[in-house]
Protein backbone atom coordinates (compact mmCIF):
# COMPACT_ATOMS: atom_id res chain seq x y z
CA UNK A 1 0.00 0.00 0.00
CA UNK A 2 2.70 2.44 1.09
CA UNK A 3 4.81 1.56 -1.93
CA UNK A 4 1.98 2.87 -4.91
CA UNK A 5 1.65 5.69 -2.37
CA UNK A 6 5.12 6.88 -2.97
CA UNK A 7 4.49 6.10 -6.16
CA UNK A 8 1.51 8.00 -6.91
CA UNK A 9 3.24 10.69 -5.01
CA UNK A 10 5.95 10.76 -7.45
CA UNK A 11 3.28 10.59 -10.14
CA UNK A 12 2.32 13.53 -8.96
CA UNK A 13 5.29 15.79 -8.10
CA UNK A 14 6.39 14.89 -12.08
CA UNK A 15 2.98 15.95 -13.39
CA UNK A 16 3.32 19.01 -11.09
CA UNK A 17 6.88 19.83 -12.55
CA UNK A 18 5.90 19.22 -15.83
CA UNK A 19 3.18 21.60 -15.48
CA UNK A 20 4.52 24.46 -14.20
CA UNK A 21 7.78 23.83 -16.88
CA UNK A 22 5.69 23.67 -19.95
CA UNK A 23 1.59 25.05 -19.78
CA UNK A 24 2.89 28.88 -19.39
CA UNK A 25 4.41 28.52 -23.18
CA UNK A 26 2.16 26.28 -23.89
CA UNK A 27 -0.26 28.50 -23.28
CA UNK A 28 0.85 31.54 -24.47
CA UNK A 29 2.09 30.36 -28.02
CA UNK A 30 -1.80 29.13 -28.66
CA UNK A 31 -2.98 32.28 -27.28
CA UNK A 32 -1.37 34.91 -29.12
CA UNK A 33 -1.21 33.82 -32.53
CA UNK A 34 0.62 34.80 -35.78
CA UNK A 35 -1.38 33.28 -38.62
CA UNK A 36 1.19 31.91 -41.17
CA UNK A 37 1.75 33.54 -43.87
CA UNK A 38 4.71 34.51 -46.85
CA UNK A 39 7.27 37.74 -46.00
CA UNK A 40 5.34 40.78 -46.74
CA UNK A 41 6.87 42.41 -50.30
CA UNK A 42 7.88 46.21 -48.68
CA UNK A 43 7.91 48.84 -51.13
CA UNK A 44 11.15 51.11 -50.91
CA UNK A 45 8.74 53.68 -50.43
CA UNK A 46 7.16 52.27 -47.83
CA UNK A 47 10.18 50.86 -46.61
CA UNK A 48 11.96 54.04 -46.09
CA UNK A 49 8.96 56.50 -44.56
CA UNK A 50 8.57 53.12 -42.30
CA UNK A 51 11.98 53.70 -40.96
CA UNK A 52 11.94 57.55 -40.97
CA UNK A 53 8.41 57.40 -38.44
CA UNK A 54 8.28 57.70 -34.81
CA UNK A 55 6.33 54.50 -33.84
CA UNK A 56 3.92 54.32 -31.03
CA UNK A 57 1.22 51.45 -30.01
CA UNK A 58 -1.29 51.71 -27.13
CA UNK A 59 -2.16 48.52 -25.80
CA UNK A 60 0.05 45.27 -25.49
CA UNK A 61 -0.14 42.95 -23.18
CA UNK A 62 3.13 41.64 -22.76
CA UNK A 63 4.38 41.42 -19.15
CA UNK A 64 1.25 39.10 -18.74
CA UNK A 65 3.22 35.87 -19.85
CA UNK A 66 6.77 34.43 -19.00
CA UNK A 67 8.74 35.46 -21.81
CA UNK A 68 11.88 38.04 -21.43
CA UNK A 69 11.04 40.44 -23.35
CA UNK A 70 14.77 41.06 -24.30
CA UNK A 71 15.52 38.04 -26.37
CA UNK A 72 13.96 37.37 -29.54
CA UNK A 73 10.97 34.49 -29.33
CA UNK A 74 9.30 32.80 -32.26
CA UNK A 75 5.69 32.29 -30.92
CA UNK A 76 3.63 35.72 -29.51
CA UNK A 77 4.17 38.77 -30.79
CA UNK A 78 6.02 41.26 -28.87
CA UNK A 79 9.96 41.50 -27.66
CA UNK A 80 12.64 44.29 -27.89
CA UNK A 81 14.13 42.64 -30.99
CA UNK A 82 11.24 42.52 -32.58
CA UNK A 83 10.24 45.58 -31.52
CA UNK A 84 12.89 46.89 -33.08
CA UNK A 85 13.37 45.05 -36.07
CA UNK A 86 9.65 46.72 -36.89
CA UNK A 87 11.23 50.23 -35.98
CA UNK A 88 8.49 50.80 -32.93
CA UNK A 89 9.74 53.21 -30.25
CA UNK A 90 6.60 53.88 -27.44
CA UNK A 91 4.77 51.57 -26.15
CA UNK A 92 2.14 51.68 -23.69
CA UNK A 93 2.64 48.13 -21.66
CA UNK A 94 -1.40 46.89 -20.43
CA UNK A 95 -1.29 44.35 -16.95
CA UNK A 96 -3.95 41.92 -17.28
CA UNK A 97 -5.17 41.23 -14.05
CA UNK A 98 -8.03 39.09 -14.19
CA UNK A 99 -10.15 37.72 -17.16
CA UNK A 100 -13.38 35.47 -16.62
CA UNK A 101 -13.45 31.98 -17.83
CA UNK A 102 -15.35 31.52 -20.67
CA UNK A 103 -14.67 35.21 -21.67
CA UNK A 104 -16.74 36.72 -24.69
CA UNK A 105 -17.74 40.22 -25.93
CA UNK A 106 -21.54 39.67 -25.01
CA UNK A 107 -21.95 39.21 -21.72
CA UNK A 108 -19.56 37.91 -18.70
CA UNK A 109 -20.19 37.86 -15.32
CA UNK A 110 -18.51 39.38 -12.41
CA UNK A 111 -18.91 36.34 -10.66
CA UNK A 112 -17.25 34.05 -12.74
CA UNK A 113 -13.96 32.36 -12.01
CA UNK A 114 -10.67 33.82 -13.06
CA UNK A 115 -8.39 32.54 -15.35
CA UNK A 116 -5.18 35.00 -14.51
CA UNK A 117 -5.05 33.29 -10.60
CA UNK A 118 -4.30 29.81 -12.42
CA UNK A 119 -2.09 31.58 -14.88
CA UNK A 120 -0.38 33.49 -11.95
CA UNK A 121 0.21 29.74 -9.89
CA UNK A 122 1.80 28.22 -12.95
CA UNK A 123 4.26 31.06 -13.98
CA UNK A 124 5.53 31.54 -10.63
CA UNK A 125 4.14 34.41 -9.46
CA UNK A 126 4.25 35.74 -5.95
CA UNK A 127 2.04 34.40 -3.53
CA UNK A 128 0.53 37.64 -2.95
CA UNK A 129 -0.52 37.78 -6.48
CA UNK A 130 -2.26 35.23 -6.19
CA UNK A 131 -5.12 36.56 -4.19
CA UNK A 132 -4.55 40.41 -5.09
CA UNK A 133 -4.98 41.86 -8.41
CA UNK A 134 -2.99 45.57 -7.34
CA UNK A 135 -0.17 43.04 -6.69
CA UNK A 136 -0.61 41.40 -9.84
CA UNK A 137 -0.31 44.89 -11.99
CA UNK A 138 2.91 45.73 -9.75
CA UNK A 139 4.24 42.24 -9.86
CA UNK A 140 4.41 42.97 -13.58
CA UNK A 141 5.35 46.95 -13.69
CA UNK A 142 8.50 44.96 -11.57
CA UNK A 143 9.10 42.73 -14.67
CA UNK A 144 9.16 45.97 -16.68
CA UNK A 145 11.82 48.23 -14.27
CA UNK A 146 13.42 45.21 -14.10
CA UNK A 147 14.18 44.92 -18.12
CA UNK A 148 14.96 48.36 -18.04
CA UNK A 149 17.86 48.09 -15.48
CA UNK A 150 19.19 45.08 -17.09
CA UNK A 151 18.85 46.21 -20.44
CA UNK A 152 19.03 49.82 -20.18
CA UNK A 153 20.21 50.05 -24.46
CA UNK A 154 17.39 48.91 -25.39
CA UNK A 155 14.55 49.95 -23.05
CA UNK A 156 13.78 53.53 -21.31
CA UNK A 157 11.15 53.58 -18.99
CA UNK A 158 8.64 56.84 -19.54
CA UNK A 159 6.73 58.24 -16.63
CA UNK A 160 7.10 62.09 -17.22
CA UNK A 161 7.30 64.50 -19.78
CA UNK A 162 10.61 65.35 -18.71
CA UNK A 163 11.55 61.51 -19.16
CA UNK A 164 9.87 61.61 -22.23
CA UNK A 165 11.89 64.42 -23.95
CA UNK A 166 14.94 62.62 -22.59
CA UNK A 167 13.92 59.29 -24.13
CA UNK A 168 13.65 61.32 -27.52
CA UNK A 169 17.39 62.68 -26.99
CA UNK A 170 18.44 59.73 -26.12
CA UNK A 171 17.06 57.84 -29.91
CA UNK A 172 18.82 60.27 -31.80
CA UNK A 173 22.49 58.40 -30.63
CA UNK A 174 20.64 55.20 -29.80
CA UNK A 175 17.21 54.62 -33.12
CA UNK A 176 16.58 51.58 -31.64
CA UNK A 177 15.64 52.12 -28.12
CA UNK A 178 12.26 51.50 -26.97
CA UNK A 179 10.53 53.83 -24.47
CA UNK A 180 8.00 51.51 -22.19
CA UNK A 181 4.82 52.96 -20.40
CA UNK A 182 2.50 51.60 -18.32
CA UNK A 183 -1.13 51.22 -18.15
CA UNK A 184 -3.78 48.52 -16.24
CA UNK A 185 -5.80 46.93 -17.81
CA UNK A 186 -9.00 47.34 -15.91
CA UNK A 187 -9.38 49.03 -12.47
CA UNK A 188 -10.12 46.48 -10.56
CA UNK A 189 -6.40 46.11 -10.04
CA UNK A 190 -6.96 48.91 -7.89
CA UNK A 191 -8.52 45.93 -4.83
CA UNK A 192 -11.81 48.05 -4.24
CA UNK A 193 -9.54 50.73 -2.59
CA UNK A 194 -8.79 53.95 -3.90
CA UNK A 195 -5.46 54.32 -2.23
CA UNK A 196 -4.56 52.03 -4.95
CA UNK A 197 -4.56 54.42 -7.15
CA UNK A 198 -1.56 56.24 -5.74
CA UNK A 199 0.50 53.29 -5.08
CA UNK A 200 0.12 52.32 -8.69
CA UNK A 201 1.14 55.83 -9.45
CA UNK A 202 4.15 55.55 -7.76
CA UNK A 203 5.03 52.64 -8.90
CA UNK A 204 5.02 54.11 -12.82
CA UNK A 205 1.22 53.61 -13.98
CA UNK A 206 0.32 56.35 -15.92
CA UNK A 207 -2.68 55.17 -18.12
CA UNK A 208 -5.84 53.42 -16.61
CA UNK A 209 -8.14 51.29 -17.86
CA UNK A 210 -11.56 51.47 -16.04
CA UNK A 211 -12.95 48.16 -16.92
CA UNK A 212 -12.18 44.80 -18.21
CA UNK A 213 -14.48 42.15 -19.57
CA UNK A 214 -17.09 42.46 -16.49
CA UNK A 215 -18.83 45.37 -14.41
CA UNK A 216 -16.35 46.38 -11.66
CA UNK A 217 -16.42 48.73 -8.69
CA UNK A 218 -16.13 51.62 -10.67
CA UNK A 219 -18.62 51.04 -13.19
CA UNK A 220 -20.28 48.95 -16.15
CA UNK A 221 -18.27 47.22 -18.95
CA UNK A 222 -19.12 46.77 -22.75
CA UNK A 223 -19.09 42.93 -22.18
CA UNK A 224 -20.82 42.74 -18.22
CA UNK A 225 -24.03 42.49 -17.74
CA UNK A 226 -25.52 45.62 -16.09
CA UNK A 227 -24.47 48.08 -18.87
CA UNK A 228 -24.12 50.57 -15.91
CA UNK A 229 -22.51 53.63 -15.74
CA UNK A 230 -19.67 55.05 -13.42
CA UNK A 231 -20.54 54.20 -9.64
CA UNK A 232 -19.85 57.05 -6.75
CA UNK A 233 -16.58 54.79 -6.45
CA UNK A 234 -15.92 55.14 -9.98
CA UNK A 235 -16.32 58.88 -10.16
CA UNK A 236 -14.25 58.89 -6.88
CA UNK A 237 -11.33 57.09 -9.05
CA UNK A 238 -11.39 58.76 -12.08
CA UNK A 239 -11.35 62.11 -10.21
CA UNK A 240 -8.25 60.88 -8.34
CA UNK A 241 -6.70 59.78 -11.77
CA UNK A 242 -7.23 62.88 -13.53
CA UNK A 243 -5.57 64.87 -10.22
CA UNK A 244 -2.85 62.57 -10.40
CA UNK A 245 -2.20 63.12 -14.46
CA UNK A 246 -3.08 59.56 -15.08
CA UNK A 247 -4.55 59.28 -18.39
CA UNK A 248 -7.93 57.26 -18.90
CA UNK A 249 -8.69 54.34 -21.27
CA UNK A 250 -12.09 53.15 -21.69
CA UNK A 251 -11.73 49.94 -23.85
CA UNK A 252 -14.28 47.92 -22.43
CA UNK A 253 -16.19 50.13 -20.63
CA UNK A 254 -20.00 50.54 -21.16
CA UNK A 255 -21.03 53.37 -23.64
CA UNK A 256 -22.73 54.40 -20.43
CA UNK A 257 -19.43 54.70 -18.81
CA UNK A 258 -18.22 56.04 -21.45
CA UNK A 259 -20.80 59.22 -21.24
CA UNK A 260 -20.26 59.61 -17.72
CA UNK A 261 -16.28 59.77 -17.72
CA UNK A 262 -16.68 62.12 -20.71
CA UNK A 263 -19.09 64.05 -18.92
CA UNK A 264 -16.63 64.32 -15.73
CA UNK A 265 -13.49 64.89 -17.27
CA UNK A 266 -11.24 67.49 -17.64
CA UNK A 267 -8.85 65.64 -19.64
CA UNK A 268 -9.37 63.38 -23.01
CA UNK A 269 -9.80 60.08 -22.76
CA UNK A 270 -7.87 57.46 -24.96
CA UNK A 271 -9.38 54.00 -26.01
CA UNK A 272 -6.63 51.74 -26.45
CA UNK A 273 -7.05 49.14 -28.32
CA UNK A 274 -10.64 49.36 -30.08
CA UNK A 275 -12.35 49.67 -33.94
CA UNK A 276 -15.26 51.15 -35.09
CA UNK A 277 -19.03 49.72 -34.73
CA UNK A 278 -19.40 51.92 -38.43
CA UNK A 279 -16.52 49.22 -40.15
CA UNK A 280 -16.90 46.47 -38.08
CA UNK A 281 -20.32 45.84 -36.37
CA UNK A 282 -18.78 44.03 -33.56
CA UNK A 283 -19.69 43.77 -29.71
CA UNK A 284 -16.71 44.66 -28.57
CA UNK A 285 -16.74 48.31 -30.00
CA UNK A 286 -18.32 50.85 -28.61
CA UNK A 287 -20.85 53.57 -31.31
CA UNK A 288 -19.58 55.80 -33.31
CA UNK A 289 -21.43 58.69 -32.33
CA UNK A 290 -19.37 58.15 -29.24
CA UNK A 291 -15.70 57.64 -30.90
CA UNK A 292 -16.86 61.27 -32.32
CA UNK A 293 -17.66 62.59 -28.82
CA UNK A 294 -14.59 61.39 -27.30
CA UNK A 295 -12.69 62.82 -30.37
CA UNK A 296 -14.32 66.23 -30.68
CA UNK A 297 -12.99 66.41 -26.40
CA UNK A 298 -9.21 65.76 -27.60
CA UNK A 299 -9.15 62.44 -27.37
CA UNK A 300 -7.35 59.54 -29.26
CA UNK A 301 -8.90 56.12 -31.20
CA UNK A 302 -6.07 53.30 -31.13
CA UNK A 303 -6.89 50.76 -33.67
CA UNK A 304 -6.33 46.99 -32.96
CA UNK A 305 -4.78 44.62 -35.45
CA UNK A 306 -7.27 41.50 -34.79
CA UNK A 307 -10.50 40.43 -35.80
CA UNK A 308 -13.08 40.48 -33.16
CA UNK A 309 -12.24 44.70 -33.50
CA UNK A 310 -11.94 45.58 -37.01
CA UNK A 311 -13.36 42.01 -38.72
CA UNK A 312 -10.67 40.43 -40.24
CA UNK A 313 -6.95 41.26 -39.31
CA UNK A 314 -5.03 41.63 -42.66
CA UNK A 315 -2.68 44.73 -43.03
CA UNK A 316 -5.37 45.84 -45.68
CA UNK A 317 -8.64 45.30 -42.87
CA UNK A 318 -6.06 47.58 -40.10
CA UNK A 319 -5.43 49.80 -43.03
CA UNK A 320 -9.54 50.13 -43.51
CA UNK A 321 -9.82 50.57 -39.73
CA UNK A 322 -7.58 53.29 -39.54
CA UNK A 323 -9.08 54.89 -43.12
CA UNK A 324 -12.47 54.18 -41.80
CA UNK A 325 -11.41 56.11 -37.99
CA UNK A 326 -10.02 58.89 -40.06
CA UNK A 327 -12.80 59.57 -42.08
CA UNK A 328 -15.22 59.51 -38.65
CA UNK A 329 -13.09 61.50 -36.54
CA UNK A 330 -10.03 63.46 -37.94
CA UNK A 331 -6.36 62.61 -38.68
CA UNK A 332 -5.39 63.96 -35.17
CA UNK A 333 -7.67 61.63 -33.20
CA UNK A 334 -6.44 58.42 -34.79
CA UNK A 335 -3.72 56.08 -33.04
CA UNK A 336 -2.05 52.70 -32.77
CA UNK A 337 -3.60 49.76 -30.47
CA UNK A 338 -2.63 46.32 -31.52
CA UNK A 339 -3.64 44.54 -28.45
CA UNK A 340 -0.10 42.19 -29.53
CA UNK A 341 0.02 39.68 -26.43
CA UNK A 342 -3.64 40.10 -25.64
CA UNK A 343 -4.65 36.29 -26.52
CA UNK A 344 -5.52 37.57 -30.14
CA UNK A 345 -4.44 36.33 -33.34
CA UNK A 346 -2.98 38.81 -35.67
CA UNK A 347 -1.24 38.09 -39.61
CA UNK A 348 2.04 39.85 -38.67
CA UNK A 349 3.79 40.73 -35.56
CA UNK A 350 6.08 43.51 -34.03
CA UNK A 351 8.72 42.73 -36.31
CA UNK A 352 6.70 43.52 -39.67
CA UNK A 353 5.26 46.96 -38.89
CA UNK A 354 6.26 48.32 -41.94
CA UNK A 355 3.58 46.22 -43.24
CA UNK A 356 0.96 48.46 -41.85
CA UNK A 357 2.88 51.47 -43.74
CA UNK A 358 3.16 49.99 -47.18
CA UNK A 359 -1.14 48.95 -46.32
CA UNK A 360 -1.54 52.72 -45.30
CA UNK A 361 0.14 53.81 -48.56
CA UNK A 362 -1.83 51.13 -50.80
CA UNK A 363 -5.36 52.80 -49.02
CA UNK A 364 -3.98 56.29 -50.04
CA UNK A 365 -3.08 57.87 -47.04
CA UNK A 366 -0.73 60.92 -47.26
CA UNK A 367 2.34 60.70 -45.77
CA UNK A 368 1.63 63.28 -42.79
CA UNK A 369 -1.73 61.23 -42.01
CA UNK A 370 1.16 57.98 -41.99
CA UNK A 371 3.05 59.72 -39.26
CA UNK A 372 0.43 60.79 -36.86
CA UNK A 373 -1.63 57.65 -36.96
CA UNK A 374 1.60 55.09 -36.68
CA UNK A 375 3.32 57.33 -33.80
CA UNK A 376 3.29 61.13 -33.93
CA UNK A 377 -0.65 61.53 -32.39
CA UNK A 378 0.54 59.52 -29.17
CA UNK A 379 3.90 61.35 -28.91
CA UNK A 380 1.73 64.81 -29.01
CA UNK A 381 -0.55 63.26 -26.89
CA UNK A 382 1.91 61.94 -24.35
CA UNK A 383 4.04 65.35 -24.32
CA UNK A 384 0.80 67.13 -23.57
CA UNK A 385 -0.59 64.74 -20.54
CA UNK A 386 2.14 63.10 -18.76
CA UNK A 387 2.67 64.46 -15.50
ZN1 LIG B 1 -8.32 44.37 -23.83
Amino acid sequence: MKKYFIIFALVLAVSLGLFLTFAPAILDEERNVVVEHQAYEISDQAQQLHSSLLIGDWHADSLLWMRNLSEQYDYGHLDFPRMQQGNMALQMFTTVTKSPSGQNYERNSSDASDNITLLAMAQRWPAATWTSLAERALFQADKLYKLAARDPDNLMLIRSRIELAEFLKRRQSNPTLIGGLLGTEGSHALDGDLDNIQRLFNNGFRMMSLQHFFDNKLGGSLHGTSGEGLTQFGRDAVNKMLALGIMLDVSHSSEQVVVDTLAISNKPLIVSHTGFQGHCPSPRNISDKLMEQIAAAGGLIAVGFWDGAICGNSPATVAAAIVYGIGLVGEDHISLGSDFDGTVTTSFDGSEMAVITQALLEANLSEQQIRKVMGENMLTFLQTYLP
